[in-house]
């Protein structure tokens, strides 16, 4: 279910073949089904979320129960890839590069929240602060950079 564009918005033709592949590590669980009820930008308050990692992923989780705050990197597979100018009002107005947006429409359609991890329940992750439609798939996770010190030694 790829996304609608708008009046006046600029479409490029995309590349025959992707430079690189990722690897789906889990899924995310949201209360959103519909992009009309889905938050522009989660929220530290928003609802409970489960973020369900596959095997053999899962072994990567040791270690980050003592973080706080994680970000969470996840692939908006239903957004068009094509748009490089964008008219977020649709007001045939006010266009914007994609570059300039935080739009889900990106040629690599890569999504990002901050999000405060609730708990870890074997192999799921219960956070807030997720934006993201039911069943989207996750590409990765990293402890928030406010929080997490370098292990290796300094260069
Ligand atoms: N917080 C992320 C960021 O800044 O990178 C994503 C922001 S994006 C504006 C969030 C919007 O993307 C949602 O409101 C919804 O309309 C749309 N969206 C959410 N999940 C999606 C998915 N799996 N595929 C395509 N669009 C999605």
């Amino acid at each position: 279910m790829q996304s609608e564009f708008r009046a006046g918005e600029r479409l490029v033709t995309l590349p025959e073949k992707t430079d690189e592949g990722v690897y789906f590590i889990g899924r995310i669980h949201t209360p959103w089904r519909d992009r009309k009820d889905c938050p522009r930008q989660g929220s530290l308050d928003g609802p409970e979320c489960r973020i369900e990692i596959f095997a053999p992923w899962d072994a990567a989780l040791q270690g980050l129960d003592d973080f706080d705050h994680l970000e969470i990197l996840y692939w908006l597979d239903r957004s068009r890839r094509d748009l490089v100018l964008q008219n977020p009002h649709g007001d045939g107005q006010a266009f914007h590069g994609t570059f300039a947006l935080r739009s889900p429409q990106r040629p690599n359609p890569i999504g990002t929240s901050k999000v405060r991890l609730v708990r870890i329940d074997g192999a799921s992750l219960v956070v807030r602060g997720l934006d993201c439609l039911d069943g989207t798939p996750l590409i990765d996770i990293k402890p928030d950079r406010c929080e997490f010190s370098p292990k290796a030694a300094p260069k």
